[in-house]
């Protein structure tokens, strides 16, 4: 028997997302309310100065006033608590962003928890992760709740693709706080039956076998193999691994001209946490790359809108009023 799997393309899903957010940034602005994002970089991490410079890029994109600061690698948790203190006390700056990780003598949990819960646009700040934990079960929305990136994206490419959630099995595959946790709950909300597992998850292809949809997040190169999964099942893998070995990538992609071709040209390539292999298998899956990746961003912009509006939304302003100083900047971001 034929099947085809169907590709959740998440570049597409971000696009539309943030046209969106384009749009709502557009209706802001017109008010006299420019969404304002800050982003915090410390020292020079290759991986995070990239990521930022992409956030950076995105705002500008859709008519978002976003700057950037760089403290040293030396900073201390003192000098980047008064940042924070700083951003919190500035009415234009909506969302504030510490690119993680931080060196390790910078108390990361300290600054987390120092960010205005309202202008938490990552959603780790416990008021916010006890928002989303709190929300949305037996009927409630979620609100205005800032939730995490990632997982919030994860809950947007199934929305956005029809596939439904309530009822079904979810596994999770990691129980990070920035991934693992957060989709486990959004699933939760969403009248999933959840199962979590990770490390010390003993037999975890009993719990992957079972799941309608799995969810794979723990960093772990195509980890979920095609036995591991049920046919028909939703696959969402969020696993993002750089593999550098040649032979992996012909075990990975056996006959795939274009990945070797990629591989030939970079020396490396991405696979997820779920083996390609199983893709075959699944109902509907997510790409690596071209899948949950591309949402993250996405998800950010929304969440500095989301947290524009129901800072400032509610007051109607004159635009003759609005701050010259955020009315410049976008044109500079
Ligand atoms: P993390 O903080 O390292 O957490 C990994 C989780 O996976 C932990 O809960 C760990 O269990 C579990 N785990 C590790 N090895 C396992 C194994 N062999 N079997 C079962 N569970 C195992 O990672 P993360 O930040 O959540 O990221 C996970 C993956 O998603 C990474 O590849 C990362 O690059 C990717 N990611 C992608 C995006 C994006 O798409 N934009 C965003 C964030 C992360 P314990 O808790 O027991 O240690």
């Amino acid at each position: 028997m034929n099947h085809t799997a169907r590709v959740l393309n998440g570049v597409e899903i971000a696009a539309q997302i943030k046209a969106e957010v384009a749009e709502e940034a557009r209706v802001l602005t017109a008010r006299g309310i420019v969404p304002g994002l800050a982003v915090v970089l410390v020292g020079h991490v290759a991986a995070s100065e990239i990521y930022v410079r992409s956030k950076v890029k995105t705002c500008a994109e859709l008519g978002i006033y976003s700057e950037m600061l760089t403290p040293p690698e030396s900073v201390a948790t003192e000098e980047m608590l008064e940042l924070i203190a700083g951003l919190n006390a500035r009415p234009e700056i909506d969302g504030i962003l510490v690119q993680l990780p931080l060196p390790a003598h910078v108390d990361t949990r300290r600054l987390l928890e120092a960010i205005a819960p309202e202008k938490d646009v990552d959603g780790f700040h416990p008021i916010n992760v006890g928002r989303l934990q709190s929300a949305a079960s037996h009927g409630v929305q979620a609100g205005a709740a800032l939730a995490p990136c990632t997982p919030a994206g994860i809950m947007e490419v199934l929305k956005r693709s029809g596939l439904p959630v309530a009822g079904k099995h979810a596994v999770v595959l990691g129980r990070s706080e920035i991934v693992g946790k957060p989709a486990a709950m959004m699933l939760l909300n969403a009248s999933a039956t959840v199962t979590v597992c990770h490390s010390k998850t003993v037999d975890i292809a009993r719990y992957t076998r079972d799941a309608d949809i799995l969810v794979a997040a723990i960093g772990r190169p195509g980890f979920v193999t095609a036995e591991m999964v049920k046919p028909g099942a939703t696959l969402i893998d969020v696993g993002i691994n750089r593999v550098t070995d040649a032979a992996e990538v012909a075990r990975f992609f056996p006959g795939d001209q274009a990945r070797a071709a990629q591989f030939a040209l970079r020396g490396s390539t991405l696979v997820g946490d779920i083996h390609p292999a199983a893709f075959a298998l699944a109902g509907a899956y997510t790409p690596v790359p071209g899948g949950v990746g591309a949402l993250t961003i996405a998800m950010l912009m929304h969440n500095t809108v989301l947290a524009a509006k129901a800072r400032r939304g509610g007051a109607a302003r004159n635009a003759q009023s609005a701050d010259a100083h955020c009315e410049s900047a976008v044109g500079k971001a």
